[in-house]
């Protein structure tokens, strides 16, 4: 039997039973990426979670559509609505234009993703593909007295929703008393943009997104892109939107407010969070200290090390990295597949074991937990055959590729079947064959280890 599924909900703050809107479809809708630079290995923590998350949830024997947005446009240096575009300075730092990068850094992004395990979302939307949905949703927004125009762009008047903030706790008010930074013309430090003009002729003629608008040539600000294409793929109310903390507090709470404003509900019936993963006790970023998933393959280490790393800390706290965990991921990786590759074929899942794997990924997706269970049936009394077909279930949340054969450069395929022939015929108590196959390996140059797993091969 299933264990119930529970999951964090940031909005209600509390662990909450999963129930979907329908009865097998979950709707589900993750924030993606500013492709104005490559993504560090903080930015695909959260990816990873979306990915354990879908994995849970089709386990739990739901069917998952999952909405991804790209964001090639909009996503400002500052939260404040102030600063340049990340894509126009993405574009100059790179010395190419903002759609050639948006572009090369979506591509680059997929392929970090694929080579984590992570899998595709049925629908990957660009802003810039959607500047209609977005320009009709704000024009929704100003016919219901949400919006207000100034000399830059159309804003959302935050002050026009008492629950504004609710998702982040935030105190208004102490935001109102401390407030140092320049306002321009913004009514409230909450207000956001929903339109940005590209007001002077020098900018228009720079700028290389640009869209005329019922208010002028400009760009749409970042939040609205969440809001229009979630609700044009998902509807106007869907089961789970997930995202890094930092979205918490502007990015979540304003596409919040927008539906809020549009239909007078939220959109989603769990938030998830999550948490960042830090270097050194630092906050990594694309533009500055950053690390990515090609620096680490290129010091040699398997991608899917680093997923296993991060399988082992939960998704609701913060994570340092370091090369030597990784290291350690990585070792712990390579066992657990030698482990496999001794095990014969044909076993059958143990119930007891599944049952304890469940009830960790059905609570809140610890899979620090889930992780451990994994170890104990490595080292428990089960039949080889039995180990590896358990594991083999688990992996269809870890995806570590367990099954992949090791040392396939090293040793050729026909030694390791001579090998596993060889372990047959112990296993029959053929002796004679065994010793032949035992000679036969080390003409191939390879002594054969027999240990509480089954095999070693060790080259001569
Ligand atoms: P961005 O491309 O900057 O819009 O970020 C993409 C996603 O990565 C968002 O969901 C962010 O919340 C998330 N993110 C950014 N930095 C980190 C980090 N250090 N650890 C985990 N997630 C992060
Ligand atoms: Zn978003």
């Amino acid at each position: 039997m299933l264990p119930k599924l529970k999951l964090y909900d940031t909005y209600r703050r509390g662990l909450f039973e999963f129930i979907p809107l329908s009865e097998r479809h979950v709707t589900l809708y993750a924030c993606g990426p500013t492709v104005y630079d490559y993504a560090h290995i903080g930015n695909l923590r959260t990816y990873l979670l979306v990915d354990v998350l879908k994995r849970v949830l089709e386990l739990n024997n739901h069917l998952v559509k999952h909405v991804m947005n790209i964001t090639d446009v909009g996503h400002l240096t500052s939260d404040a609505d102030i600063g340049e575009d990340k894509m126009q300075k993405g574009a100059r730092k790179h010395n190419k234009t903002a759609w050639e990068i948006a572009k090369y850094f979506e591509q680059a992004f997929l392929e970090d993703l694929q080579a984590l395990n992570i899998r595709l979302p049925q629908v990957l939307c660009r802003a810039t593909e959607h500047i209609e949905a977005q320009i009709a949703y704000i024009l929704v927004l100003e016919k219901k007295g949400y919006t207000y125009r100034t000399g830059d762009g159309i804003y959302f008047d935050t002050r026009k929703l008492v629950s504004y903030g609710k998702l982040a706790k935030l105190k208004i008010a102490g935001l109102k008393a401390g407030i140092r930074v320049d306002l321009g013309e913004k009514r409230q430090v909450t207000d956001f943009a929903l339109w940005k003009f590209s007001r002077l002729k020098a900018e228009q003629s720079q700028r290389q997104m640009q869209w005329s608008s019922p208010w002028g040539v400009g760009f749409p600000g970042w939040h609205i892109e969440c809001s229009a294409m979630s609700e044009q793929y998902l509807g106007n109310r869907f089961d789970i939107h997930v995202g890094g903390e930092d979205h918490i507090s502007v990015h979540h709470s304003n596409e919040i407010a927008q539906c809020e404003g549009r239909h007078g509900h939220q959109p989603a019936n769990f938030w998830i969070h999550g948490y960042f993963l830090q270097l050194n006790q630092e906050k990594l970023s694309k533009s500055g200290k950053s690390v990515l998933l090609s620096d680490l393959v290129e010091l040699g280490f398997d991608a899917l090390s680093y997923r296993y790393l991060l399988l082992c800390s939960h998704y609701r706290s913060h994570m340092n990295f370091s090369i030597e965990a990784l290291g350690s991921a990585g070792k712990a990786l390579q066992r657990l597949r030698c482990s496999m590759q001794k095990w014969p074929d044909g076993g059958a899942v143990d119930v007891h074991f599944q049952q304890q794997f469940l009830q960790h990924i059905n609570n809140d997706l610890s899979m620090p937990r889930a992780m451990a269970v994994l170890w104990a049936v490595t080292k428990s009394s089960l039949k080889g055959a039995d180990k590896k077909a358990t594991l083999l279930y688990f992996d269809q949340v870890c995806a570590l590729d367990l099954d992949r054969q090791v040392m396939k450069v090293s040793i050729p395929s026909a030694v390791i079947l001579l090998a596993q022939e060889r372990q047959q015929a112990r296993l029959n108590k053929n002796w004679l064959l065994s010793d032949q196959l035992r000679a036969a390996l080390l003409q191939l140059g390879y002594r054969v280890k027999d240990t509480a797993e089954g095999f070693e091969l060790v080259a001569t």
